[in-house]
């Protein structure tokens, strides 16, 4: 399904329109080497992403064709289908077979400051989704399917145009059913000269087997953490039981393979985990419960952004305890409490509109 630019054409689209207006006529790094690229996009000269050497060993290949080979009988997510998505068979994400589908791509200046810097954050929008939460801000995207087909050599590409034009990273949203096309993608651009992090961008709820794949590839985890209760991310999220036992798992995965998240002298993530909580209505998500199992079980500077912005959309409204934008008050507990239990690397911005 075509993703259509609304008028007047939003910031988002514009810069989507220009990064493609780059990719069609051709711009990408074969016209810049690794020094003029990490100096465009304002990378330390020293940093590696982490995919670098499996790439020059030619194990980053041989991980993508295993990730690949999962698609048989599709396990890439804790959904299991088991459909055969190697014979254009769609699981319960609706991702069509092999095609990959992207909605946009291009520098984003509203994610986490230290992600965005002065270049952006390189964000490529993949289509579909595993999770299929009643109240995604981005259900266009995520549930109803809208974005492009592109080839694995076209995603490539994107990543490089989104180097060239100077982000600061590649940030994969919704990267969980797509994760044997992002290797391969990864696998090609590093070979052309692509040398930015790769941000993993996810809900959280991954399966272990699939993230000791990304090992040594992912340089910055960005994991959700929706949901403490069972009842509510099966509610909310399509049946998704398991996704507050998996995403506690998950996440402490994550931070094995990549540590804290510490932002290089110039401000700009490298490498580390950093966790996103959206506070809900009601305590929907469990908030206080979260950021105690945070405390217990990571290093107290952790980097954690709570998050203000809940705003109710598609089928939000079916349900009345989370069809309002939270208060000020719900939001002041949480991130209280967090400071209370000492996590000192708290991102708390922007809430200062909310309604008391
Ligand atoms: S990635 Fe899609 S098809 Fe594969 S197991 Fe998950 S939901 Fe099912």
């Amino acid at each position: 399904m075509k993703a259509l630019c609304p008028q007047p054409m939003t910031r988002r689209c514009f810069l989507d329109k220009t990064a493609k207006t780059c990719l069609s006529l051709g711009l990408s790094p074969l016209l810049l080497d690794v020094g003029q690229a990490q100096a465009a996009t304002g990378t330390d000269s020293k940093f590696e992403p982490a995919y670098l050497k499996l790439h020059e060993s030619g194990e980053l290949g041989k991980r993508a064709d295993e990730l690949w080979a999962m698609m048989k009988s599709c396990r890439l997510c804790p959904r299991r289908c088991g459909v055969n998505r190697l014979n254009g068979m769609s699981g319960v994400c609706q991702a069509p077979g092999t095609e990959l589908v992207i909605a946009s791509f291009h520098p984003h200046f509203g994610e986490e400051r230290p992600l965005v810097g002065r270049g952006g954050s390189g964000t490529i929008f993949l289509s579909n989704c595993n999770l299929r939460c009643k109240f995604c801000q981005n259900y266009d995207i995520a549930l109803l399917g809208r974005g492009d087909e592109s080839s694995v050599a076209n995603f490539a590409r994107m990543m490089l145009v989104l180097q060239t034009i100077g982000c600061h990273n590649i940030n994969l949203v919704t990267p969980t059913h797509y994760s044997a096309h992002i290797l391969k993608a990864i696998d090609i651009a590093a070979g052309r000269g692509l040398r930015l992090p790769i941000v993993y961008n996810t809900s959280g709820w991954e399966r272990l087997e699939i993230l000791e794949v990304l090992d040594g590839i992912v340089d910055i985890y960005l994991p959700d953490f929706k949901y403490w209760d069972s009842e509510m991310s099966a509610k909310y999220s399509s049946e998704a039981e398991s996704y507050p036992e998996m995403t506690a798992k998950a996440i402490l995965e994550m931070h094995r393979q990549v540590g804290v998240a510490k932002p290089a002298q110039n401000g700009i993530m490298q490498r580390g985990l950093m966790i996103r909580h959206l506070v809900m209505p009601n305590d929907t998500g469990g908030s206080e419960n979260v950021m105690e199992w945070i405390a217990e079980n990571l290093p107290k500077d952790t980097y954690v952004n709570i998050m203000a912005q809940y705003t109710p959309v598609y089928k939000a409204y079916d349900h009345p305890e989370i069809s309002r934008r939270i208060t000020k008050d719900e939001y002041v507990k949480v991130v209280t409490r967090a400071k209370d239990l000492g996590l000192t690397n708290l991102d708390v911005q922007g809430y200062g509109w909310l309604k008391g």
